[in-house]
């Protein structure tokens, strides 16, 4: 067969056959090192959301920056140098060595952690700083390099030591460069600037929401940053970042998709969770449900939990009624729909319970049903290595389903749909032990909900319901003063 002469590139909306996602990527990798990197994007059907040009072209310039100015340079070396005991300490630059660092502290569960390294990672590019993340005691057992020939880790020696403890209250914090503006303290007087983002952090701290290019933080050659949580919607409140978002994202529910896909790989530990899984599991059925069963009222089962997920899935009519007298086997099953349940919890009760549902009785529409969970931790063990790559591997499975129910309120289930590009239907967070009703609702879109937003219009420099400000920017199904996006015609 003779082959055409020019091959068109494909088209952004079904290109994956590269592997790239339409640019996200770039090739060149050691493939070995880290299966997941090229090899995850042969699971997805097609791109829920296609990365801008401009998001390409900025991702490539957010590299090369990482690769000048990351760990190992001299550039680095001096810069780090001015922060220990030895510096001149203050954080003033000369002109030779430009680059500023974001070094990101994120912290409690896995969830959280990853919405917080996302909107970091946005934070960074959009003030063109070079993104450290604190290691902890998982993270590099969970997620391969994001950047060729450089690390996004922090050093283990970088001289600011006991990150994981600094609170707003040290002199350093934009809280008291907030509250004492236009007095004493100035940015140029400090090693570092301290941003504490977490999600009852002070209003003070939130009027970070609203730094500009005109106010403090560019000067800083070192932020240091806490937090646990998607930040992202509050950035698309500042005037000063939204033309460039506007570039970035054209379509403002791809935000968290996009950056997720682009950093977190899984190590190759994590992908084999996840492969042995898919493929004994859920590869061959005709279509796959995930449940993300999260309860905040502590770690025994709960019946109205239970309750909650069958009302669920039946008035939204995800899983098939079952018979209530058994007609009897059928002669055969073959050609009969198949729909594996992937469930995923601390707890093995209601995965049991659903799974004895449908072995005890029949569809009434003759649908195979079969409900996988992949482990039942029982407690919350953050930062030990193997629980929270069982975490991330659950998080990546969910992904993997062509519909989500998820729980209200957990970032496990925001990272669930959002790297799967799928709109779950969220189970609202049940209040006095009872099951909602109704027991969940379609998510507005597939982005995470920001928990602690800013209560102030950048613009007008007053208290506002940030919820209004934009069209593009509102409260969350799941909670209703957090923020989340959406896409707006
Ligand atoms: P959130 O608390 O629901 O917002 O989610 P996080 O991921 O931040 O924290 C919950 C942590 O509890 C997870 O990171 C896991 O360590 C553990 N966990 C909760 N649900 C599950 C689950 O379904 N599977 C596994 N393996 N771990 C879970």
């Amino acid at each position: 067969m003779r082959l055409p002469l020019y091959l068109p590139p494909p088209s952004r909306h079904e290109s994956n056959q590269d592997g790239l996602l339409g640019g996200l990527l770039v090739p060149g990798f050691d493939e070995q090192s880290c299966i997941s990197r090229y090899k995850s994007t042969s699971h997805l059907k097609k791109l829920a959301r296609s990365p801008s040009t401009h998001l390409v072209k900025r991702l490539r310039e957010q590299e090369a920056l990482q690769r000048r100015c990351g760990p190992g340079t001299e550039t680095y070396r001096r810069a780090a140098e001015r922060l220990g005991p030895r510096g001149n300490g203050n954080g003033t630059t000369t002109d030779d060595d430009a680059c500023k660092y974001l070094v990101l502290v994120p912290y409690r569960g896995l969830g959280n952690r990853i919405l917080a390294m996302a909107s970091a990672f946005l934070y960074a590019m959009l003030t063109d700083r070079v993104l450290l993340v604190h290691r902890g005691t998982s993270l590099p057992d969970l997620f391969c390099e994001p950047f060729q020939e450089t690390s996004w880790l922090l050093p283990p020696d970088f001289p600011l030591g006991d990150l994981e403890n600094l609170t707003g209250e040290v002199p350093e914090s934009y809280r008291n460069l907030a509250r004492e503006y236009g007095r004493a303290a100035s940015v140029s007087d400090l090693p570092y600037v301290f941003v504490d983002l977490d999600h009852a952090c002070t209003y003070h701290d939130k009027l970070f929401y609203c730094d500009d290019h005109r106010e403090f933080l560019h000067r800083a050659p070192w932020l240091v940053m806490r937090t646990d949580g998607y930040f992202v919607p509050a950035l698309f409140l500042n005037p000063a970042y939204q033309e460039e978002l506007d570039k970035l994202f054209p379509r403002k529910d791809s935000v968290f998709y996009l950056l997720a896909r682009y950093l977190f790989h899984p190590t190759n530990k994590v992908w084999g969770l996840i492969t042995r899984f898919y493929d004994s599991y859920l590869k061959d059925s005709d279509e796959r449900l995930g449940i993300q069963v999260r309860v905040f009222d502590g770690d025994t089962p709960f019946k109205h939990v239970l309750d909650q997920i069958l009302a669920c899935t039946s008035q939204e009519h995800l899983l098939p009624e079952v018979v209530a007298q058994d007609p009897g086997p059928p002669a055969s099953t073959a050609g009969a729909r198949s729909k594996a349940v992937l469930m995923t919890g601390l707890s093995s009760w209601y995965f049991e319970n659903i799974r004895g549902r449908y072995w005890q009785s029949a569809t009434a529409a003759g649908e195979v049903v079969s409900v996988h969970q992949p482990s039942h931790e029982e407690h919350q063990l953050t930062g030990e290595a193997t629980h929270d790559m069982k975490a991330l591997a659950e998080m990546y499975l969910l992904s993997m389903t062509d519909a989500l129910v998820t729980s209200g309120w957990s970032t496990f289930g925001y990272v669930g749909h959002g790297l799967g590009g799928l709109t779950p239907w969220i189970m609202f967070k049940p209040e006095n032990l009872t099951t909602p009703d109704p027991p969940c609702g379609r998510a507005a879109s597939m982005e995470p909900c920001l928990h602690g937003p800013p209560f102030y219009d950048c613009r007008a420099r007053r208290g506002a319901d940030t919820g209004k400000l934009v069209p593009h920017v509102r409260h969350c199904e799941d909670m209703s003063w957090g923020l989340k996006l959406v896409h707006t015609e």
